[in-house]
């Protein structure tokens, strides 16, 4: 778990006494201590060394939703629309993930990926993804049966596609290092601060937190699953919501740990915001498999059939959800299968890895996705942002925003720094 940096060392800002109560002033107040929140502060202080920055996170340690419950991929962005910010992003937040890993001194390893093809139509498939990566000039090799077979003896398919520079690390090693320079640099990065009220005014924002009253000139919010909330908590119109994805995983046996050298994943099914079930080494040396897709009962809940009923009646209350629910039917009761019952789950990998079985599956814990969802019920595969005068709200950072998080952040710094002086 992250370090608790409660205490408000470094205090860049003014203290304000303002209708009778303390509030501290700063140029600069980021909700979310989620890696796309402390790679935004991080990039605001590499931009204007100096500014005031206060980094405000609801939970008592850093990090601990989206960031510290994903496959840890540094993925190489083959699969996004050549148009679409996460192509822009996943290309340079792999590079600049990895540098920035090498230049502090955090593991990382490039064991490749296979996308493994197991029909004629996923051959197919594969064969526009192969295309794709061309466009996005990424080194890739097709590997036929034979060499698939030569390369992970344990993994079968028809023909495959090698992404040699995808890669893995601890994203909470990377967010752990990003809150320190942040604070290095004068910073301010309070945990324990959920954020229950932001009022927008010409020529400030006010935000209240349980942890205090803060005053800024220009906000970013990077609250991941709570995005929407803190968009409408602002006084924002938005047209999404954030719909909770449950990722559940299980974990290879110890005498497993060897079973693949590279990330196996299947051929995605292009309809859809997820990758499927897939079997990725980890840095702590163990191969997880997953994670699937299941509606979630809970936004910030991990254990199974936890039920959260204040996010379970807002979304059932949304048109979008049922819309979603409607286009992807047969989708939707596979995944409730697969996550009810262990031998349906073991069959989407078998498909790949055909020796595995139900012994081999032991528990790992669950991530869970945010996933914006338009009232109409369109899935936003994009990141999606809503921007006033003073603040900056992210409504859709899905995967793989911990790969794009420093591009992303980056981009959210030079628009922050931009409203704040025009
Ligand atoms: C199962 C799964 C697998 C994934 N695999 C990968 C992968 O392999 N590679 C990859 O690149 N991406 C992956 N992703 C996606 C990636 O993890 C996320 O896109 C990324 O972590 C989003 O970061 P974030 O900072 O936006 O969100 P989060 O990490 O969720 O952080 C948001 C923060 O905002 C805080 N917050 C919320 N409300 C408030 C409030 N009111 N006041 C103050 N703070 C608040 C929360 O407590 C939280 O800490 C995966 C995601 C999941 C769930």
């Amino acid at each position: 778990m992250l370090q608790n940096h409660r205490n408000k060392q470094n205090l860049g800002g003014q203290r304000l006494i303002r209708w009778g109560r303390t509030v501290d002033q700063a140029d600069y107040c980021i909700i979310g201590g989620g890696i796309v929140g402390l790679a935004t502060a991080y990039q605001l202080l590499l931009k204007e060394p100096g500014a005031s920055l206060i980094l405000l996170e609801a939970a008592d340690t850093l990090a601990s939703h989206q960031t510290a419950h994903n496959s840890g991929v540094i993925h190489s962005g083959i699969y996004y629309a050549p148009d679409s910010l996460k192509a822009r992003f996943s290309k340079a937040g792999a590079q600049q993930t990895k540098e920035f890993c090498r230049e502090h001194g955090i593991p990382f390893q490039e064991p490749g990926k296979l996308l493994v093809a197991t029909t004629p139509p996923e051959q197919e498939r594969l064969g526009r993804l192969e295309q794709r990566a061309g466009i996005h000039g990424l080194a890739c090799e097709r590997l036929d049966q034979p060499e698939l077979s030569e390369r992970e003896p344990n993994v079968s398919g028809l023909t495959a596609l090698l992404i040699p520079s995808t890669g893995i690390v601890d994203y909470t090693a990377v967010a752990r290092k990003l809150a320190e320079l942040i604070t290095g640099e004068g910073g301010q990065v309070i945990t324990g601060a959920r954020v229950t009220s932001i009022a927008e005014h010409a020529d400030r924002v006010e935000v209240g937190t349980a942890a205090g009253r803060y005053s800024c000139g220009q906000l970013v919010a990077c609250a991941g699953l709570q995005s929407d909330r803190l968009a409408e908590l602002a006084g924002l119109d938005i047209d999404v919501q954030i719909i909770p994805f449950r990722g559940e995983y299980f974990e290879l046996p110890a005498d497993k740990s060897g079973y693949v050298r590279h990330l196996i994943y299947p051929v995605p099914d292009p309809a859809l915001p997820f990758l499927g079930v897939h079997l990725t080494p980890t840095m702590a040396g163990t191969i997880t498999m997953g994670p699937n897709a299941v509606l979630g009962l809970s936004r910030e809940r991990y254990p199974k059939f936890s039920v959260d009923l204040r996010d379970v009646g807002r979304y059932l209350k949304f048109p979008g959800l049922w819309r979603v629910a409607r286009a992807n039917a047969a989708t939707a009761v596979r995944e409730v299968r697969n996550s009810l019952l262990k031998g349906s789950y073991l069959q989407e990998c078998r498909k790949y890895a055909p020796d595995l079985t139900k012994a081999d599956l032991l528990p790992h814990e669950a991530g869970i996705r945010a996933q914006a969802v338009r009232r109409d019920g369109t899935l936003i595969h994009d990141f999606l942002l809503s921007e006033t005068a003073r603040m900056i709200h992210v409504l859709n950072a899905p995967s793989p925003a911990a790969t794009a998080a420093l591009p992303i952040g980056e981009y959210l710094a030079s628009k922050a720094v931009r409203l704040r002086t025009a």
